[in-house]
């Protein structure tokens, strides 16, 4: 007999069939009702057990959180709000919970809890229905590119380049902690370590990526990034997967009109396929709003909003235009913001938030930032102060796209190298890409758990990956 999926079995017609299912026991009510869950879909599965089918003993065994595999017939219900049961002729106990100690009791539980139990909270619907989305995303993002003709490449984890870091990197050595290998100027001899010189964890594969795109002409990756952020934010982790596309004979204008439609076909591929996991989520937001003061609530649902974003065009302003409106906003006036708004310095969440949830009200691309707050590789733009970037903000989360048109030009690249300190011997590689064959190239980063974020209507970012590392927290 072989093992059936709940969600499949709920999909076809109860006739009498016999089934063998296997999964979770949610509850079981008057020793005769078991709930079963099995991963594949948040609607439980009635079994109906026979009084006299288990003795005591077994009976008992059933209690929440025990696994199960029950054979039986599929039978039209004949309770309310479900659509078959399975009337049990065996059940076995595949493994015991005990019931005291099982955290995960049938009620709702608080987001801050569960996430103490993060390795038992994949078995609750809200988790559930995350990471069901979560997955279909990702199998989204390679459909996409697949479809475009993109060659997906696998940028290294391990990376010499500290290019970008700032000082966010992890670093990756095998070196005696106690007594490392020292230079005679006293500093850590790192030509002894592994790899014979010091590494970090990737905070960005867009380098490697460039190199590639200039080969296939358009390449994707899709992997782990790893940042020391120091600050304990809602929209960051330590290690987060970012997707990386990158392509030749494209500048800042196509990067934002392929952005824009690779959002759009994300969304609208869970739309399609998950529409019972967003509609679950679609409910748990209302019902969490309900809590607020009427003017926090959102005008539209969740799936009401992702419709919105799918069926209209992004905002697309300047980043001077930004901090204009920024500056002129009654928020602003009414001294609403935490952090200083000026042309020159970075936007701080808040003001995208702004930006995207108050004054547009729709998702807003912005171009032409400062240089000065920009990475060095950003084409320059003509009038000398702003580069051609791009950051695209949502609602609820503020950036969730960072990309730029990339500086082509050898020299233009070299001189900016000089004047950021970058020394051009560390970077040889890279710069040979502008040396052979150089052509405008454009690329992005989308962080794949804010686009978790965007799509689940969930608001912390811990709460969108199974396993979450932020600053002191990495056991499980
Ligand atoms: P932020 O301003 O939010 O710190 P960033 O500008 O440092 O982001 P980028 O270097 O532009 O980030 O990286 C590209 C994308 O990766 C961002 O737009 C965001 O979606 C995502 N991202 C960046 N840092 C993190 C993080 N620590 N955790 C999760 N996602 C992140
Ligand atoms: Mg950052
Ligand atoms: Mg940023
Ligand atoms: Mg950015």
């Amino acid at each position: 007999n072989k093992r059936v999926k709940v969600k499949d079995l709920l999909a076809s017609e109860p006739t009498g069939q016999e089934v063998t299912v296997m999964g979770w026991v949610r509850t079981f009510r008057n020793n005769q009702f078991i709930a079963l869950n099995d991963g594949s879909t948040n609607n439980n599965l009635q079994i109906v057990v026979e009084l006299g089918m288990l003795d005591e003993n077994t009976l008992k065994r059933i209690t929440t959180g025990a696994s199960l595999k029950v054979t039986g017939k599929a039978v039209p219900s004949l309770g309310k709000g479900q659509k078959m049961d399975i009337n049990a002729t065996s059940l076995e106990i595949l493994g015991d919970s005990d019931a005291e100690k099982f955290p995960l009791q049938p009620k709702k539980h608080s987001l801050e809890f569960l996430r103490e139990i993060a390795h038992l909270r994949f078995r609750t619907n809200t988790f559930g229905s995350v990471f069901r989305v979560r997955h279909a995303l990702a199998f989204a993002v390679h459909k996409f590119f697949n479809e475009k003709g993109f060659v997906y490449m696998h940028t290294p984890i391990v990376t010499a380049s500290d290019a970008e870091g700032a000082g966010e990197m992890f670093r990756v050595t095998t070196l005696p902690f106690d007594n490392p290998p020292r230079n005679e100027d006293g500093t850590i001899n790192f030509k002894e370590d592994f790899f014979g010189r010091s590494t970090n964890l990737t905070v960005s594969g867009q380098l490697e990526g460039e190199l590639a795109a200039t080969a296939f002409s358009e390449i994707y990756t899709f992997g782990p990034t790893f940042r020391a952020e120091n600050s304990n934010t809602a929209r960051h982790l330590a290690e987060f997967w970012m997707i990386e596309p990158e392509m030749a004979f494209c500048d800042i204008e196509d990067n934002q009109n392929l952005a824009e439609e690779f959002i759009k076909y994300l969304i609208r591929h869970v739309m399609e396929h998950n529409r019972e996991d967003l509609e679950f989520l679609s409910q748990r937001l209302a019902e969490e709003e309900k809590q607020l003061p009427q003017d926090k609530r959102s005008e539209m649902g969740l799936i009401e909003k992702l419709e919105f974003v799918i069926n209209n065009d992004f905002e697309r302003i300047t980043y001077t235009e930004a901090i204009d409106i920024l500056l002129q906003s009654p928020a602003y006036k009414k001294k609403k913001f935490q952090y200083e708004v000026k042309w020159g310095i970075d936007m701080q969440s808040e003001h995208e938030r702004y930006l995207v949830e108050k004054h547009f009200k729709k998702p807003v691309i912005v171009t032409g930032y400062p240089k000065e707050i920009k990475a060095f590789y950003m084409r320059q733009n003509d009038d000398g102060k702003t580069v051609a970037a791009m950051d695209i903000l949502a609602p609820g989360i503020g950036e969730i796209v960072g990309g730029s048109q990339r500086e082509e030009r050898l020299d233009k690249l070299t001189e900016r190298m000089k004047e950021m300190h970058i020394p051009a011997e560390e970077l040889w590689w890279y710069l040979d890409t502008r040396r052979y064959g150089t052509v405008p190239h454009a690329g992005f980063g989308l962080g794949f758990e804010r686009m978790v974020l965007f799509v689940t209507g969930m608001t912390n970012i811990r709460d969108v990956i199974a396993f979450p590392r932020t600053p002191k927290n990495a056991e499980f």
